[in-house]
């Protein structure tokens, strides 16, 4: 019998926030879809960035007024359809007397921001007077000050788990999703139809698909992937690096977040209140290199934590200091020399001329805007295939997460054995999707077991996350599943538990086992400031 090569609509290449957003409007219209993700899903740029969903007022700046009001807008959308996962922040903003941007200046952009925010389902901004400022943020560093602004906006504080949430539910509506299966070639096949070899996760082998249209949404891989298709293209992508810096409660640390001038080069940076620790970032350089191969460097962390302890002169912070630092690679368009901070972050969706015409490639976008990008990229491909497809849902449709959240409060407040931090722990991370983990937790012997000494952690996450979320190894596990991989002490304390449970779902014997968290400390190590 000849074999068949799977044709799909869609092949995506690229399982981050965009990919995955594309993915979900895509199946949840009607077309067929798979997607490819060379590594995990969302272990791109998508893991790497500051964590807000946000207008971005620094836009402002370069009148990118459009950018803006979308990214307000979206921010309405996501605090719904991801409830579980996207919160409200209050940020501060304090000016002194040699600040670039004076107290006029902040209060017309907080204007601004305000009446771009139309439908505004947070509170307006404050102008705050010194004092005001001083009695909210003792720690704030009182010379020169001269007063500043309050205003909100959201955070995502596990944006792997909105990666994955968008995954799971394009797959609950039929695409086909595939990590650790990297895409090594694209061609035509019949002008009418691409083909894309990726190699097969499970077996190693090249195996082949059909796609009416091929989706780049390879995040800063996208030049990289275009040279799949063997044909000279030219090049679309000028990435830029940014770092953050992780570190614990200090002296003097700020309630709320903090969003603030530095001294060095007059460049806005983020000091926030994330996941029981303050993520502080981040910086902008150009950067060329493989992607994964990006991190903080010295220069970096040394400008972070200088600048940091400007603002909050008790703080004192040294590199020791630093639970871990990561650094990802903005997918930006390329700009010539214009500086790193004045590049665009709108999104640009590319159609590509012959013979690349089936091609789609998405450049830039921000983590905020991922939904309006996959509703303006599937009308795209609406027109192309001439389809008649239905209208975009997303909007208005909530993440697997955001539906039962209060049944599963209700569920985990009769579930014994959790500590009051645990129930919110888990909450946080799944949404409704906790009475999933329940369920598997009173089916199966073992698992309603708690694993860790604050009663937050639950077996039955590790075998839910093997089973139900894609997860292939214990790097997934602890880093972009039960995220505990990005706490203080990156789950050391949890890593040998969580392997035993995983041996026993994956049948790992002892030098698989041993392989396994000899990756996860290597890949924990690179993130460690030594
Ligand atoms: C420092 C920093 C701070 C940021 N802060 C914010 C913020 O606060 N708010 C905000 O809204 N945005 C922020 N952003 C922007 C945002 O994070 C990114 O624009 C967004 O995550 C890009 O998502 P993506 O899906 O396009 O790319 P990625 O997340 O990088 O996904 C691309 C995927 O393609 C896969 N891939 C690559 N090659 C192949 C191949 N050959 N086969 C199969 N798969 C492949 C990769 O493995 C990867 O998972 C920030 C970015 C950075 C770097």
């Amino acid at each position: 019998m000849p074999n068949t090569v799977p044709e799909y609509d869609l092949v995506i290449i690229g399982g981050g926030i965009n990919g995955a957003g594309i993915a979900r409007d895509a199946a949840l219209r009607g077309l067929s879809v798979i997607l490819f993700d060379k590594s995990d899903f969302g272990s791109g740029t998508s893991s790497w960035s500051s964590r807000l969903i946000h207008g971005g007022l620094r836009y402002l700046e370069y009148a990118e007024i459009s950018l803006v009001y979308e990214s307000l807008h979206e921010r309405i959308f996501l605090r719904n359809i991801a409830s579980h996962l996207v919160k409200r922040i209050r940020i501060n903003i304090p000016v002194y007397e040699n600040s670039k941007r004076g107290l006029m200046l902040i209060r017309l952009g907080m204007i601004a921001y305000d009446l771009l925010s139309i439908r505004k389902t947070l509170p307006r901004h404050r102008m705050l007077s010194r004092d005001e400022l001083l009695q909210q943020e003792p720690g704030l560093n009182a010379a020169g000050l001269r007063g500043g602004a309050q205003y909100y906006d959201a955070q995502v504080t596990f944006a792997e788990r909105l990666v994955l949430e968008n995954i799971i539910s394009a797959a609950e509506a039929g695409a086909v999703v595939k990590n650790y299966c990297p895409v090594e070639t694209i061609g035509l096949h019949d002008g009418r139809t691409m083909t894309v070899g990726y190699v097969d996760a499970d077996s190693g082998e090249i195996k082949v698909v059909k796609g009416r249209i091929v989706i780049n949404a390879s995040g800063p891989w996208v030049d990289r992937v275009l040279q799949k298709t063997g044909r000279q293209t030219r090049r679309l992508m000028g990435g830029t690096k940014g770092s953050h810096i992780i570190v614990g409660e200090f002296k003097g640390a700020p309630r709320d977040a903090f969003y603030v001038e530095a001294a060095a080069d007059g460049r806005p940076f983020f000091i926030i209140p994330w996941n029981g620790q303050y993520l502080i970032g981040t910086t902008d350089i150009r950067y060329g290199r493989e992607p994964d191969a990006a991190h903080a460097s010295r220069k970096e962390i040394r400008y972070l934590l200088d600048e940091t302890n400007r603002v909050f002169p008790e703080a004192e912070l040294e590199s020791d200091d630093i639970h871990f630092a990561y650094a990802g690679v903005r997918p930006l368009p390329r700009r010539g020399n214009r500086p790193e901070s004045a590049i665009t972050r709108r999104h640009i969706i590319k159609r590509h001329r012959r013979p690349l015409q089936g091609i789609i490639s998405i450049i830039g976008g921000k983590l905020t805007t991922f939904r309006n990008l996959a509703e303006q990229t599937i009308d795209r491909v609406d027109r192309k295939l001439d389809a008649g497809l239905p209208r975009c849902i997303t909007s208005s449709t909530l993440l697997p997460g955001a539906v039962g959240v209060i049944e599963a409060r209700e569920r985990l407040e009769d579930f014994a054995g959790l500590s009051e931090r645990g129930r919110e722990r888990i909450i946080g991370i799944y949404g409704g999707r906790a009475t999933l983990i329940l369920d598997l937790a009173a089916a199966e012997a073992g698992l309603s077991k708690v694993i860790d000494a604050e009663k937050s952690v639950l077996a039955a996450e590790v075998v839910f996350a093997i089973r139900h979320e894609y997860a292939k190894n214990l790097t997934d596990l602890m880093q972009r599943r039960l995220m505990l991989g990005l706490s203080a002490d990156q789950g050391e304390q949890l890593i040998e538990a969580v392997a035993a449970i995983a041996a026993a779902e994956f049948q790992w014997d002892e030098q698989a086992l041993e392989r396994q968290i000899g990756r996860l400390r290597e890949y924990n190590a690179r993130l460690k400031v030594v």
